[in-house]
């Protein structure tokens, strides 16, 4: 789990809140540390800063937000936009459906959607008119060709091949049938 700060209209990166209370930066910065586990101490090597600041600046941002305890500050910061809390891609939250995974039928493995590359726009000229068509998303494979029409819900892989595991090996190639995929 990684907590990341977002960008605010502040002039520091921070934000500006109800009856123009700002929030600073660095504030923030020390919530999302704390909120990932690190103590005051280890929040305040990490930003070389005194064990004293750290707490001044946590008090003074639970000020701010109205918040009665650090764990409140950090669901009042969820809440109103100011911290993203983004969950690490694992075996673990793929169980609960978070991610998805996906098979490429042009070189066969079995990758997250989340790491299929943004396409780029590309122009194409038919009868003189230049149009520009968006381009889907790459396999992550080196050297794949594949774009997302090229995928299949690793699901529907398993329905016919139920030997296969129910979470595939990221990356792993699997000796699909390709024969099946033509009558699919
Ligand atoms: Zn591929």
């Amino acid at each position: 789990m990684t907590i990341y700060v977002r960008e605010g209209t502040a002039e520091d990166g921070g934000f500006i809140i109800n009856n123009g209370i700002h929030v600073t930066k660095r504030e923030l910065e020390i919530l999302a540390l704390i909120g990932m586990g690190l103590d005051n101490h280890e929040a305040a090597e990490k930003l070389f800063v005194s064990v004293n600041t750290v707490r001044n600046h946590i008090w003074n941002l639970m000020q701010k937000l109205g918040a009665t305890s650090r764990a409140h500050a950090i669901v009042l910061a969820v809440q109103n936009g100011i911290i993203e809390v983004k969950h690490e891609r694992s075996l673990g939250t793929y169980v609960r459906g978070f991610d998805k995974y996906v098979l490429c039928i042009l070189c066969g493995k079995a990758n997250l959607i989340d790491d299929y590359k943004e396409g780029e726009p590309k122009k194409v000229i038919i009868n003189h008119v230049e149009y520009e068509i968006d381009n889907m998303p790459k396999c992550p494979s080196e050297g794949c060709r594949g774009d997302i029409s090229y995928t299949l819900d690793w699901d529907k892989v398993r329905k016919h091949h139920s030997e296969y595991p129910e979470i595939p090996e990221h990356g792993v190639v699997y000796d699909y049938d390709i024969e099946w995929f033509r009558g699919y």
